[in-house]
């Protein structure tokens, strides 16, 4: 599932293809998605003009220069492949959405199991909306700091990996990056919320800021690549120190159990035991 890294990838890919651009027409094959797409997006899409992308959390949003903003949520499987102008395309299963640029560059959204979303918000008070209205900051920014994520735990009765991904305390972390989070400050993913004060409240945001930052740069080294062969944008394959990594030692570690997969609210937690406390 995409989380903040390639979300960001994937916006930084999609600039160059329509900042500026009209989009001629869109098609929508599929309506069914987790949020219906709106029965009338191709016209309301059309003729806008992408003025700017921001991403939010695990959104994007395409500022289309009159008074909406098409809002797109990659969701577990969603992709987007851009065909520039003169390539050949042939629809593939599963592309649901298609935005014909001004200039031939096509923008495909493919989805198999279609949790993704597409739809359009107010462009001047779509923070104002759920979900943008209940996230919590940016973890990149200024704003997610030590003492907010203590403010934040305080009292609080989860385990610190539910917190994390919890998109109201800091938004577009998912599975992956909390993983990879908690392993870097040495912290149990077990551990009571409200137990994390101080210098390890400081050592998670550092890690988590730190994890992100550079799966983003390593998602834009190969950005280039992916746009080489077959245009598809945000999945990459990063160096992970735990995440998936069941029963492989941990880098430089010399525990004899390696790392351990357990299960937290339905979801795959993986830990070195011997690091993490
Ligand atoms: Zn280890």
């Amino acid at each position: 599932m995409p989380e903040l890294p390639e979300v960001e990838i994937v916006k930084r890919g999609l600039e160059p293809a329509l900042l500026g651009k009209r989009i001629e027409s869109a098609e929508v094959r599929r309506f069914d998605l987790r949020v219906p797409v709106p029965e009338n997006l191709s016209s309301r899409a059309q003729g806008g003009r992408i003025q700017k992308i921001v991403r939010r959390g695990k959104y994007l949003l395409s500022f289309l220069g009159g008074d909406e903003v098409m809002v797109l949520h990659l969701g577990m499987s969603g992709r987007i492949h851009i065909y520039e102008p003169g390539d050949s395309m042939e629809i593939q299963k599963h592309d649901h959405i298609v935005l014909n640029m001004e200039g031939g560059a096509r923008i495909v959204f493919n989805d198999p199991r279609r949790f993704g979303m597409l739809y359009l918000a107010p462009a001047n008070d779509w923070q104002k909306q759920k979900p943008f209205s209940e996230m919590g900051p940016e973890p990149l920014g200024n704003e997610f700091h030590g003492p907010y994520l203590e403010k934040k735990l305080h009292r609080r009765k989860s385990n610190i990996k539910a917190a994390l991904l919890d998109q109201k305390i800091v938004a577009g972390i998912g599975n992956i990056y909390a993983c990879e989070a908690l392993y870097q400050s040495r912290i149990d993913p077990q551990k009571l919320s409200g137990d994390i004060k101080g210098d390890e409240a400081e050592a998670l945001v550092t890690s988590v800021k730190d994890v992100l930052q550079k799966a983003i740069v390593a998602g834009g080294s190969s950005l280039k690549d992916y746009r080489h062969t077959d245009g598809t944008l945000g999945y990459f394959q990063h160096g992970f120190s735990v995440y998936d990594r069941e029963d492989k030692k941990c880098p430089g570690c010399d525990c004899k159990r390696g790392v351990q997969r357990i299960v937290q609210s339905g979801r795959s937690t993986f830990f070195c035991p011997a690091k993490q406390r």
